[in-house]
């Protein structure tokens, strides 16, 4: 027995210590607002929480840069074969009030001139300084978007280009490595930050009996809604898709999760979300390049349904009636505005607006939900990652004959699949 306990602390050493971090985290968090510490003190304490966030961020731009556009040569062949399956469902979620509120955030546009098409348009081609530099109205936003589809296109002219394009190849496939090196060193420090990451965060918050009865239960109702959808209806879609077991690949991507639960940010948990992809679940190095990027950015299912709760929720305070209409309009203004929602954290606390809004309910309740919203928000990132994940195990189900028949190296992981 003694043997088979090492061999499983051994196999699965960092997602036990990742879970105990978050245990640890949480038990100190709640110890220490008993010691009553300083702003100052406090502030040091969310150092090396604050310190994993920025490793995380630091590695986004160049892991989707240098998975987009290598190796070159391969990414049009497979763009033919699945941008038929992903476009589309990209396009239908999309083509409403994505652009609206991708403006909100990333220009602090509030009103509306042009249509979704142009303004679709100007997302995936924004310039520079909106990849690089900070999002207004966000602290710490990137247009991952722009970037996937940037990348992917020179990826594509690279492929064109044959001998000329290979210095570029070479330097992406390099930098690619590079960056896989970096995150499987970084990794042993996450289990570190997170206790402080969680930790701090608990020491920040208000008074939890100060949180009304009502916020209770609407915060329950979150949590229930999150946990239905993230235990039954993405397994069970996965399952009848694929025929597999999502457990398995469930138990692939915990790693993951604990990262989302830790950072509310599942663009910062996507260089981990890829690991857990190629290491342990065996998905296609293409498609989880491809996929995951664009999930992060616009598939928020999680979010989605936090705002349709979060929009009834207001209006239940209010007093206000809301018809069978208004609560279809809700669903879908809510699965648009998630859409709309960056990556980071609390993006969908700004995209609310566009719900309440659109059933006329007083967008200056936001605050309401404020004080609980830190919390429901790692959960929802939670399920974004999750929801992102199993897409990608998705689409690399309904792709491995394309790939078994291209002989390359993703055959020889769809086969050990
Ligand atoms: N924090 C979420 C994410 O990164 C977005 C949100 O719902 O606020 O996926």
């Amino acid at each position: 027995i003694l043997a088979r306990i090492k061999d499983v602390c051994k196999r699965n050493g960092l997602l036990i210590l990742s879970v105990l971090s978050v245990t640890i985290g949480c038990l100190l968090g709640f110890f220490l607002r008993t010691r009553r510490l300083s702003q100052q003190e406090i502030s040091y304490f969310q150092f090396p929480g604050e310190l994993l966030m920025r490793m995380l961020k630091m590695l986004i731009l160049p892991l989707v840069v240098s998975r987009n556009m290598f190796p070159a040569n391969l990414v049009e062949a497979t763009f033919k074969q699945y941008r038929t399956r992903s476009i589309p469902i990209i396009k239908s979620n999309k083509a409403s009030s994505e652009s609206t509120t991708r403006r909100i955030i990333i220009y602090g546009v509030q009103d509306e001139n042009g249509s979704n098409v142009q303004n679709f348009a100007l997302d995936i081609t924004p310039p520079p300084e909106v990849i690089y530099k900070s999002e207004p109205g966000t602290s710490d936003g990137m247009n991952v978007l722009g970037i996937v589809i940037f990348s992917a296109t020179m990826g594509i002219m690279l492929g064109r280009m044959g001998n000329s394009g290979v210095p570029l190849v070479s330097f992406c496939q390099c930098l690619n490595e590079s960056v896989m090196k970096i995150v499987a060193v970084a990794v042993w420090y996450f289990p570190f930050g997170i206790v402080f990451l969680i930790a701090g965060k608990i020491l920040e918050m208000d008074d939890p009996s100060a949180i009304g009865k009502k916020l209770g239960f609407y915060a329950i109702t979150v949590v229930c809604g999150l946990v239905v959808h993230g235990l039954f209806i993405l397994p069970m879609m996965y399952f009848f898709i694929t025929k597999k077991n999502p457990i398995v690949f469930i138990r692939g991507i915990l790693q993951a999760l604990l990262i989302a639960l830790a950072t509310s940010s599942s663009s910062a948990t996507l260089p981990i979300t890829f690991k857990c992809l190629l290491e342990n679940n065996h998905v296609d190095r293409r498609i989880a390049r491809f996929v995951l990027p664009v999930g992060a950015t616009i598939n928020m299912d999680g979010t989605a349904l936090y705002e349709a709760v979060a929009a009834i929720f207001i209006a239940q305070v209010n007093n206000y009636e809301l018809d069978f209409g208004q609560i279809i309009t809700i669903s879908i203004t809510a699965t648009a505005a998630s859409i709309g929602a960056a990556g980071i954290p609390q993006a969908g606390l700004v995209t609310m607006v566009i719900v309440l809004t659109s059933v006329g309910l007083p967008t200056d309740d936001i605050t309401l939900i404020i004080a609980v919203d830190w919390a429901l928000d790692r959960f929802r990132t939670m399920i974004n990652v999750l929801g992102d994940a199993l897409a990608a195990g998705i689409m690399a189900h309904i792709c491995r004959k394309e790939f078994i028949k291209d002989g390359d190296e993703r055959s020889f992981c769809m086969r050990s699949c």
